[in-house]
């Protein structure tokens, strides 16, 4: 295959498995989001593709060829990590240039790379500058051109844009997702911000406790959550329980819901239902009813917050369907079956 496979990599830390049997195909030129919560095992996959980590069992593989026991420097990467590590002391220019410098690149060779890497991160005419000098954006940038110099065949990043501020980094995001598609590069980034994954991945990749819980496109892991963790993990979701009745029938706190049905042999099972497709209506209208706890309202949405049961079910309207209701009403809540999803566990 062209392209990146991990094959049933495991790392032990003594008897710990920070990496847990992964098995991983990317085809050449897609964009990976290593998400997850805080050590699940993210870093350790980068760091073993990068090759800074050697697995204690499996194969890492990189256009057919077997590369688990080459060292980083022969793999042919670009990294960039968190602490971006650009030579404070040398300019844009030099900083872009340096691999190629080492790799005795001629001065024109060097100036036209430079040159264009620069136009590509929309940096034109900062060669001379200072890194000293520039903006946290700006610096970020220029660490991405110097990774990309060499045209590297993987493109490695570790929380890339987690020292930004929140707008900067939305905005980057949307640049490294450019830039990633017109250089055709597979990329590869961890990221603890389901956000940010959305926004850049043609592949999600969300890990637990060292193992992949779910591998697919962002819109798949959203509308279609393996389970409950992965449910919880992106977007907000509402975790219900769905429950046969004597007569084997699929209720939600007692209800029977018309469309909906318990895996084989199953007698409960959790449920996801996104808050924008939960609809507050008339008490007696909805699937089940309860009553509103809070409204908050954020000018672009407004989130009704409904107590039924031991539970809190969110809906989140637009102002045009703003639900009319405050807290303390009764009220029905519509929790349609096509968009409620039956999870496995
Ligand atoms: P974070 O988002 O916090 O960076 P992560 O998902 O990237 O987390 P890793 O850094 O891969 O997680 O760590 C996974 C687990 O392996 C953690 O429990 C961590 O403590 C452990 N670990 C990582 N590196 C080592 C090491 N060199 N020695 C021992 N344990 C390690």
């Amino acid at each position: 295959m062209s392209g990146l496979s991990v094959n049933d990599v495991t790392k032990k830390f003594g008897s710990f498995a920070a990496v847990d049997r992964v098995q991983l195909d990317v085809p050449q030129g897609t964009f990976v989001c290593l998400l997850g919560p805080s050590g699940c095992g993210k870093t350790t996959l980068l760091r073993m593709i990068a090759g800074l980590e050697v697995p204690t069992s499996g194969a890492i593989v990189l256009d057919g060829q077997d590369i688990t026991q080459v060292p980083t420097h022969k793999r042919n990467l670009g990294m960039v990590f968190q602490s971006l590590a650009l030579f404070p002391h040398l300019s844009v220019g030099d900083n872009i240039a340096y691999a190629l410098r080492i790799r005795s690149a001629s001065k024109a060779a060097q100036k036209a790379r430079v040159d264009e890497l620069l136009t590509m991160i929309h940096l034109d005419g900062f060669a001379d500058r200072p890194v000293a000098k520039l903006s946290g954006g700006q610096r970020q940038r220029v660490a991405i051109a110097r990774a990309l110099a060499l045209s590297p065949k993987l493109f490695l990043l570790d929380e890339p844009l987690s020292a930004l501020d929140a707008k900067l980094r939305e905005a980057m995001q949307v640049e490294l997702r450019q830039l990633q598609q017109q250089l055709g590069i597979t990329t590869i980034v961890v990221t603890h911000d389901q956000r940010e994954a959305m926004t850049m991945a043609d592949l999600v990749v969300v890990m637990g406790q060292g193992k992949i819980r779910q591998a697919a496109p962002p819109i798949d892991i959203y509308r279609q959550p393996a389970d409950s963790f992965v449910a919880d993990f992106i977007g907000s979701t509402n975790l219900l329980e769905l429950r046969a009745d004597s007569t084997g029938r699929a209720t939600i706190f007692g209800q029977p819901v018309a469309g909906l049905s318990l895996p084989d042999e199953l007698t409960r099972a959790p449920l996801s239902v996104r808050p924008e497709d939960v609809h507050v209506t008339a008490p007696g209208h909805g699937t089940i009813d309860g009553t509103v706890t809070f409204v908050r309202d954020l000018g672009g949405t407004i989130e009704t917050f409904v107590q039924v049961g031991d539970k809190t079910i969110v809906a989140v309207a637009t102002p045009r369907e703003r639900p009319d209701v405050k807290a303390g009403q009764s009220v029905g809540v519509s929790l349609p079956a096509a968009s409620c999803v039956v999870l496995r566990s």
